[in-house]
């Protein structure tokens, strides 16, 4: 192996090894994590890009999808807490959306919330347009996928140091890309 592929590889298992660590302690570390997203792809992947818009009819997207993914990323809906298998994933790599495939956290940028959904203190950046709604009376920002539209979940300003941001996220509306190319 040539030295510089070696350090590269290094580099790479280093982060790899950071996998669902504690969050960095300043906003810098976090810019770092969202600039390095990349290194938490299997190598040779390929992945769409936020500027690649995916426009599905209502029945197009409930062929596409599974009901369940479906009744919460074309209509809001929200998981039972608890259910998804993508909570105790702490593998390295990439959460990818479910709808359309675009990048949307790493392994690095979700926390243990408690809460019974996929957590994550950032995003990838650019990848999510929000807005507010009153489902619950009082107003909670929503969040949803830039490229295909698919809501998420919601913003809370109840996370951890130093971003204190909580995306909340349903497991159904994510697909995991285990960094080493296992299984999903
Ligand atoms: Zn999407």
């Amino acid at each position: 192996m040539e030295r510089r592929t070696l350090l590269k590889a290094l580099a790479l298992a280093a982060f790899a090894r950071q996998a669902h660590a504690a969050p960095p302690k300043t906003m810098k570390g976090v810019e770092e994590l969202q600039k390095n997203w990349k290194t938490f792809l299997p190598a040779g992947a390929s992945v769409p890009s936020p500027s690649e818009p995916v426009k599905l009819t209502k029945d197009e997207w409930k062929k596409k999808l599974p009901a369940e993914s479906f009744k919460v990323m074309r209509e809001e809906g929200t998981e039972r807490a608890g259910t998804s298998p993508l909570n105790d994933e702490k593998r390295a790599g990439i959460f990818a959306c479910a709808g359309c495939g675009l990048p949307l956290f790493t392994s690095e940028m979700k926390f243990d919330s408690g809460t019974g959904w996929p957590s994550f203190f950032t995003t990838i950046p650019g990848v999510f347009e929000t807005k507010k709604d009153y489902y619950l009376i009082y107003p909670r920002v929503e969040y949803h996928c830039i490229r295909c539209g698919g809501h998420h979940g919601h913003l809370f300003d109840d996370g951890p140091p130093p971003t204190g941001q909580r995306y909340c996220n349903n497991g159904v509306a994510l697909r995991f890309i285990p960094k080493d190319g296992g299984k999903a």
